[in-house]
């Protein structure tokens, strides 16, 4: 079966990085682009419909999947349209607040409809993220280094954040460094969550990048994850594609579809 995907956000970095993802996939076609912009640049000798209207979009082409890497704002609303035009999401845009989460989490339900929203596509990001859930029952000292590009907005990442989350769920609760410690520089020691500490680095050059240092008494363990470019969350967009249609329901984070426990 050939899936056909509406693809908004198309000029955006990802956005560029997914068209040469679903056209260099078999059974997928790119049915149109959803551009507030509509630049002529796009069409590039294809036939593929450019529209800047979200709801004439989703009223005029047949389409399947949706996947949007926007930004939270229009994401939002692109995501619930879809969803009332019967097209399943495949998010990628973050910074979706946890209202809008449980918002269209109840639209997809009433409609029976699948959507997924990941705030990372990367599986190995993911993996990482599970890895130092299960290193942390066993390394309750634990440090987070989150390494990204000079125009990201938000600080910690999302996946950082998302890893204190994991790591709280086994970690037995601890302060840690020396109960005197003082910061001749204020931030020194980064952010802090239940006394683990969050460290972000910002620099032209680096993508994404995160580092989960856990220390113990004569051993140190690291799990390390590097995005070199933005085809390391293609696969993710991909997968997500396929499995969107078979589900009835919103899922959140790429983890709940990978089938982690086989
Ligand atoms: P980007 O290069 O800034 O691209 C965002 C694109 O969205 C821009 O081309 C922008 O158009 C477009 N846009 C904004 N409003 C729009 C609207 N109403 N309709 C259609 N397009 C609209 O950013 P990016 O690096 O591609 O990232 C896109 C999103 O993906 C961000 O939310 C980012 O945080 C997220 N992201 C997610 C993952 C993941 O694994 N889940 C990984 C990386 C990034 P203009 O040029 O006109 O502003």
């Amino acid at each position: 079966m050939t899936i056909k995907v509406i693809i908004a956000g198309p000029r955006g970095k990802m956005g560029r990085e997914a068209i040469q993802m679903v056209k260099q996939t078999d059974n997928l076609e790119l049915a149109a682009f959803l551009d507030r912009k509509n630049s002529s640049d796009l069409h590039n000798g294809s036939d593929v419909p450019v529209y800047e209207d979200a709801e004439k979009c989703f009223t005029e082409v047949k389409a399947d999947v949706l996947v949007d890497l926007t930004t939270p704002e229009y994401g939002f609303s692109h995501t619930e349209a879809a969803l009332k035009h019967g097209i399943r999401p495949v998010v990628g845009t973050s910074g979706f607040t946890n209202e809008q989460i449980q918002s269209l989490s109840k639209l997809a339900a009433d409609k029976q409809l699948g959507c997924i929203i990941a705030p990372n596509f990367a599986v190995g990001a993911v993996l990482l993220m599970q890895f130092a859930r299960m290193a942390a029952k066993y390394f309750p000292d634990v440090e987070i280094i989150e390494k990204h590009h000079d125009q990201k907005l938000d600080a910690p990442s999302g996946t950082a954040m998302k890893t204190v989350e994991l790591i709280k769920e086994t970690r037995t609760k601890k302060i840690q460094g020396h109960p005197d410690e003082k910061e001749t520089l204020p931030g020194a020691r980064g952010a802090e969550s239940d006394g683990i500490r969050v460290h972000s680095v910002r620099l032209p050059g680096l993508v994404a990048h995160e580092e989960v240092l856990f220390g113990g008494n004569g051993q140190l363990l690291t799990i390390k994850h590097d995005s070199m470019n933005r085809q390391s969350f293609m696969e993710g967009i991909k997968l997500s594609i396929d499995e969107v249609l078979k589900l009835n329901k919103l899922v959140y984070g790429l983890e709940n579809i990978l089938n982690l426990n086989d």
